[in-house]
């Protein structure tokens, strides 16, 4: 899969990051179209409904009507087996030279399009799945406290967040306001002084399970993809309304996802162990027999295009199959488009940390800039940007992102 068939529009369009092996969705327009779901290879978008077209009658109607969409909602809304039969047909017709022609005819430039949010997103839990950033936290909030909670190695710890603020790449947002903790006296009301971001993957559900419960084992069934996402948070505001229901006004102004949505199986060669584990677990979240997957992927931070990190994933202590597992298991519905950030992702050493809370380690360590200048939380007209790189197959490389935000001035009053 890795050499793509020469004369194939695999090997004519695909690019480093975005070959054959990868073939991300998103939904594009273009001029006053209406959108599409279009799928990705190299630097251009295909549609999925003219792609398939092309593949005859070897396509199934419901994989036909389930591309025939603007979004990826009507994928998402089939069982696996359709997700499989739209890659597979894809990946196949995109490697046959007999449809090139028609193939590159096709091809919207990306940078031509308008890429809008891949999916409808339905629910939205955030979690906090890695014990490094959970650790980071908890030392610079709760400085006097065993910085992880009690329950933390027993559960994945989440919160529902606002899914209506999840927006695409490139969607700047103004400065959020609320009641801030002051280091001294009372508290105060105005726009945060301390902006800060969140790097994390996103899991898109699918594959409809009313009544929940998804099994670890069957996590796959219902995970379609992943999406670098950005889980912005004012942390002057989290920090005085947090206790005890969890984050509300602090995260719920803007989450910023990429456009591109990653199948889970081109992420089959990326796969690795999750860190080992130290506390027995309920059965539902028992993984001990099974063969738990995490996956090897680096995510870089720029902040207005100077790289401050590269966090690992592969450092998360809780899988994805056990957070689908935990936030099913009391029998909420699993519907098409639920949507759930892993938490920030952080490794051992500074320049791993996924948020500048943690760089910056509460704003007592500032960041030196290449221009010289010191940085603690974000400044208005600051921008960053994540991208991701995994292993792909025979050597092959799936670069996710890109995710993108600006931060405005506030809108006061
Ligand atoms: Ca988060």
């Amino acid at each position: 899969m890795s050499t793509p068939r020469p004369g194939s529009a695999a090997a004519v369009l695909g690019t480093t990051g975005n070959g054959v092996e990868h073939l991300p969705y998103g939904s594009f327009t273009v001029g006053s179209a209406p959108p599409r779901l279009g799928v990705r290879l190299g630097d251009n978008v295909l549609d999925v409904g003219t792609v398939l077209a092309l593949a005859g009658d070897d396509v199934s109607a419901t994989a036909r009507e389930a591309v025939d969409s603007p979004s990826l909602d009507g994928l998402l809304a089939c069982p696996k087996a359709v997700w499989d039969e739209v890659r597979d047909t894809l990946q196949e017709t995109l490697q046959n030279a007999a449809d090139t022609d028609s193939i590159v005819a096709l091809a919207v430039p990306v940078a031509e399009a308008t890429l809008g949010l891949p999916f409808t997103v339905a629910d939205y839990v955030d979690f906090y799945g890695n014990e490094f950033h959970a650790r980071n936290v908890g030392r610079i909030f709760r400085p006097h406290t065993e910085p992880l909670t009690p329950n933390w190695k027993h559960l994945p710890i989440g919160y529902h967040g606002r899914s209506g603020t999840i927006a695409p790449s490139g969607t700047d947002f103004p400065r959020p306001q609320g009641i801030r903790a002051e280091p001294e006296g009372a508290p105060g009301f105005g726009p945060s002084r301390r902006l800060d971001i969140e790097a994390e993957v996103g899991f898109v559900l699918g594959s409809p399970v009313p009544g929940g419960r998804v099994p670890i084992a069957e996590a796959e069934q219902h995970i379609f993809g992943l999406t670098l996402t950005n889980d912005w948070s004012a942390r002057d505001i989290q920090s005085f309304e947090y206790v005890p229901l969890g984050p509300n006004l602090g995260k719920s102004f803007r989450t910023t996802i990429s456009p591109w949505v990653t199948p889970l199986a081109a992420l089959a060669e990326a796969r690795v162990a999750p860190p080992p584990r130290d506390t027995p677990l309920s059965t539902y979240l028992d993984d001990s027999d099974t063969d738990p997957w995490s996956f090897d992927l680096q995510i870089e931070i720029a902040l207005n295009g100077e790289v401050v990190a590269v966090a690992p994933f592969a450092e998360t202590y809780w899988t994805a199959a056990q957070m689908l597992a935990h936030m099913t298991v009391n029998g909420a519905d699993l519907r098409a488009g639920d949507f759930f950030a892993g938490g920030t992702v952080s490794g051992p050493a500074r320049n791993q940390r996924g948020s500048f809370l943690e760089i910056c380690w509460g704003g007592s360590e500032p960041l030196t800039l290449k221009d010289g200048s010191e940085f603690t939380f974000l400044r208005d007209g600051d921008e960053v940007s994540m991208r991701a790189t995994a292993p792909g197959p025979g050597g092959s490389v799936i670069a996710l992102g890109e995710c993108t935000g600006r931060v405005l001035p506030p809108v006061t009053g």
